[in-house]
């Protein structure tokens, strides 16, 4: 998490194809029965898959939002001022449109903001300006894991450039994508304390293990690495900090959870659990 710092969502690539779905070795039910985010099971038992969001033309007139409000958890401060804390809850039917690129109403002008600070966003080029075991092993693999953000994605970025502007001072969130076990919702857990960072995990993982103990299966940890316009070491590289490795692979074998999530907005590295140990980690 922390200041120097993914996932993807299989639809197109091998629907009819399963494989086990994690530590459990348990066979997934067929993508008929299961949301798009099931598919993406299938991508930790290889690295070599590559496979990307819906395309915009296959998920027709659904609109990219969250359908419902969410429960909100814990607050503690004004939702705009640093340092204040939010952890709250979304609970909807899966559908394509999460998986998409579908923009979320107003996106456009993150978009611009975005260019307007950065120029170029070109996910490898902060990989590339910021070498190291991390960014390399993503940029090396970038052709597989980075995508551009997806609807869910972007919905979770918004959630928190909404609270404090990205560009003006960027802040961090953390958040974790479930299945419920009969495969037809998700469950979002989102977690931020307003920082330029976001330590400690635990109000947003510790309902997401539990989950995990009553049957739901942890899709994905999602985080945002912000672009910093000025300050070139972080600016929007989608590489896992050496805290976020520590996490994923520890988190991992907690609760099975499938990929890494590591977003700035635009281009988001979907990260297979498999890799995760192949990533530098905190001494
Ligand atoms: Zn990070």
């Amino acid at each position: 998490m922390d200041r120097d710092p993914g996932r993807q969502v299989c639809v197109r690539a091998r629907p009819a194809r399963r494989v086990p779905t994690g530590d459990d070795g348990k066979a997934a039910t067929g993508p008929q029965i299961l949301g798009p985010f099931a598919r993406v099971a299938g991508l930790v038992a290889s690295l070599a898959i590559a496979c990307g969001p819906v395309p915009a033309q296959a998920i027709g007139s659904q609109t990219c939002a969250f359908p419902t409000s969410p429960s909100v958890l814990m607050a503690e401060g004004e939702p705009h001022a640093a340092g204040s804390k939010l952890l709250q809850m979304w609970e909807f039917d899966d559908a394509p449109v999460f998986a998409s690129e579908a923009e979320p109403a107003g996106y456009e002008a993150f978009r611009r903001r975005a260019a307007a600070a950065v120029g170029d966003t070109d996910p490898l080029r902060p990989l590339r300006a910021n070498p190291g075991r991390n960014n390399d092993l993503v940029a090396r693999h970038a052709g597989a894991w980075v995508r551009p953000a997806t609807c869910l994605q972007k919905l979770l970025q918004k959630a928190q450039d909404d609270r404090i502007d990205t560009f003006a001072s960027p802040t961090e969130f953390m958040a974790f994508v479930l299945r419920s076990p009969d495969g037809a919702r998700l469950r979002v857990y989102f977690y931020t304390a307003n920082f330029d960072g976001i330590g400690r995990v635990g109000p947003a993982a510790e309902p997401a293990a539990r989950d995990h103990a009553a049957g739901w299966t942890v899709l994905a940890g999602v985080h945002n690495h912000n672009f910093h316009p000025h300050d070139p070491t972080l600016n929007g590289a989608v590489g896992p900090s050496l805290p976020d490795a520590q996490f994923n692979l520890r988190f991992h074998a907690q609760t099975g959870m499938a990929e890494a999530w590591i977003t700035n907005g635009l281009h988001t590295a979907q990260i297979p659990a498999a890799a995760f140990p192949l990533f530098e980690q905190t001494p």
